[in-house]
């Protein structure tokens, strides 16, 4: 099956835009004269650093970075921020609390336990993490090192539709699965970080954008590679960046900045999801996992009445070309991912396919 008879759903990593894809093809060899690959040059040399320079340029713009924050490009996934974040932040006052809205964040709740006191804000364990927390649900320390949350839960299909109020606390936010779909106020952020292999780059980097002032109050036993304040001092570069991801992510970024920037990504990923939940909230064989109210634009989670029909579907979406529809293990079901890349076209061929699933099982 060939890219044109395609449209993948895959959570990640997943479809990047195809003039990106296009560009780095046409780059692959010979980077603009230069007689090397991006893969092949020193990350010191001039040439690399201008791309690493614009890429960073086109981030802070598309993303209106304020001078108080920095961005890095640093490697581990997003993973790896789980352990970061708390052992830089939670010095302060060795206590943290921590929105349990799904696998991730949980993960990173764990992860922080041991380098300080958690405490759970909330918590949707109860419904299986159909919903997200409201915001007078939270129960806030006063005096936490910060807030953490996750901001799209790639699994359960959920997203906080608004910025938690924490007061003085900084928010630390997981935007992995959503980060550049929408525009967001970074000032109002302590951290923000993100995986690149849903809506930026291949998988290999992972952006933070971190309130400087945060930085340089990491635990005595923070190894040295995970601290924010030797990565902003060393500019991203204390030792090999992911050179090839981060010039991915500039090319993404050209796409996106020429799409009208996260303000044009926004209005097309509400059509996007529109054109979904519209059709699966009429349907009588599909059905939403998530509370409509904070169902999620990027990950959309549904499930027939079986596992069987579920397996059926996926199988059938695939020999027409739909890709990876299958739940996530941890829940099951089905889920189509509609990040940026994707196509409004792609959606209306899926709901199309639906339909004509649902037809031929006669509902
Ligand atoms: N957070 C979220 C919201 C995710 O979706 C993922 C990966 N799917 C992760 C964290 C983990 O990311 P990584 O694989 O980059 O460590």
């Amino acid at each position: 099956m060939s890219r044109e008879h395609v449209y993948n759903f895959s959570a990640g990593p997943s479809m990047l835009p195809l003039p990106a894809l296009e560009r780095a093809t046409a780059d692959l060899l010979d980077y603009q004269g230069s007689g090397m690959s991006v893969m092949e040059m020193s990350h010191r040399s001039s040439i690399y650093q201008k791309i690493f320079d614009e890429t960073k340029a086109k981030l802070k713009a598309a993303l209106h970075v304020p001078d108080s924050h920095e961005i890095l490009f640093l490697q581990g996934g997003a993973s790896t921020q789980f352990s970061m974040v708390p052992l830089n932040l939670m010095g302060e006052n060795g206590c943290a609390d921590y929105a349990l809205t799904g696998n991730f964040s949980t993960i990173a709740s764990k992860e922080a336990k041991k380098y300080g006191r958690v405490n759970i804000a909330a918590s949707t364990e109860a419904c299986n993490h159909t919903r997200i927390p409201k915001q007078e649900e939270l129960v806030l320390t006063p005096d936490a090192s910060y807030f953490h949350y996750c901001a799209n839960n790639t699994i359960f299909g959920t997203e906080w539709k608004y910025v938690p109020d924490t007061g003085k606390v900084p928010l630390v936010c997981d935007m992995s699965s959503d980060i550049l779909s929408r525009p967001v106020d970074v000032s109002r952020y302590g951290i923000i970080y993100a995986g690149a292999q849903k809506n930026m780059a291949p998988s290999g980097v992972t952006v933070v954008i971190i309130d400087k002032s945060l930085a340089g109050h990491e635990l005595p036993i923070t190894p040295l590679m995970l601290s924010y304040k030797l990565m902003i001092d060393k500019d991203s570069m204390y030792n090999t960046p992911p050179c090839w991801c981060i010039y991915m992510l500039g090319l993404t970024l050209d796409w996106l900045l020429e799409q009208g920037g996260v303000e044009g990504m926004e209005i097309i990923k509400r059509e996007r999801a529109k054109l979904l939940y519209d059709y699966l909230d009429e349907s009588k064989l599909f059905r939403g996992c998530a509370e409509r109210e904070d169902r999620s634009d990027m990950n959309v989670t549904y499930r027939t009445a079986s596992d069987e029909l579920d397996k059926e579907f996926v199988a059938a979406a695939t020999a027409r070309g739909f890709l990876n529809l299958k739940g996530h293990r941890l829940v099951g079901g089905l889920r189509a991912s509609i990040y940026n890349a994707m196509p409004v076209e792609g959606v209306k061929a899926l709901v199309d396919f639906m339909k004509e699933f649902e037809v031929s099982k006669r509902v």
